[in-house]
């Protein structure tokens, strides 16, 4: 396809969702499914009584009726950066055609618009079709579907998330009893880390205080002794990463 008319190409990128659309329809069968969606994770999860569908994700972007303002998602603060770093490639297709919508961040626009948005980025990220939750204030957020994901999968993700209520949805992590916001304590891990590391399937985020190393170190390792003493609880990843810093004084 030659792509130089803006509105050519949309056209034809609605002409594909649509397409898209009927067949994902046929697939999965999603009427009057109850929707859930997770930035940390990146999974869209459909589900009916008793069965469950699983999507890989990205946010392209919201309309607000409201205010009539299409807002892509790598000029939103709010959005998370994994579930919205695929956005980035559509701006960069719009710069180098010069298409003015795919490069400004926000603008007013509206409905029709927005799915034409959705259509370009399904067409640029090869996704399997669009999903479109409407939140409680009336915003449409629009999903592009990327993959289907197994429910043995898509457990195996949700299990390394823990809901926290300061951070949402963040990785899981596990300090001792002892580690806190607000003493120094020691801050011992297993491996260096760092916020938002990639961590292997096999890694976790784990920190013990200085005491429970005192013992670790007097008991050779891990045992029953130490972890009676040390007791394991969970927290998220901005929580680890903040008794981190409290415990190396930033
Ligand atoms: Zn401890
Ligand atoms: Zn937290």
């Amino acid at each position: 396809m030659e792509i130089t008319d803006y509105n050519a190409f949309a056209d034809d990128c609605i002409e594909e969702l649509k397409a898209l659309q009927d067949g994902f329809a046929k697939t999965f069968d999603i009427a009057y499914a109850d929707w859930f969606y997770n930035q940390a994770t990146g999974l869209l999860t459909l589900s009916t009584d008793g069965t469950e569908l699983n999507f890989k994700y990205f946010q392209v972007g919201s309309f607000s009726p409201k205010s009539e303002t299409w807002m892509w998602s790598w000029h939103n603060e709010n959005t998370l950066e994994n579930v919205k770093k695929a956005t980035r490639l559509i701006r960069d297709f719009g710069k180098r055609f010069n298409f003015v919508k795919l490069t400004e961040g926000q603008f007013p626009s509206d409905e029709f618009e927005a799915w034409e948005f959705a259509a370009i980025a399904t067409k640029l990220a090869s996704g399997i079709g669009v999903y479109r939750p409407v939140d409680t204030d009336g915003l449409q957020i629009f999903l592009v579907l990327t993959e289907f994901i197994d429910s043995e999968l898509a457990n195996t993700i949700k299990d390394k998330y823990v809901q926290c209520s300061t951070h949402d949805y963040r990785r899981i992590a596990f300090v001792c009893q002892h580690l806190n916001f607000t003493t120094k304590v020691g801050f011992e891990e297993s491996f260096e880390t760092f916020e938002g590391m990639k961590l292997s399937d096999e890694d976790d985020f784990q920190a013990w205080c200085a005491e429970c190393e005192a013992i670790r170190f007097a008991e050779n390792g891990w045992n029953e002794n130490t972890m009676a003493f040390t007791q394991i609880r969970v927290v998220c990843e901005g929580c680890y990463f903040k008794m981190k810093a409290i415990n190396l004084g930033h």
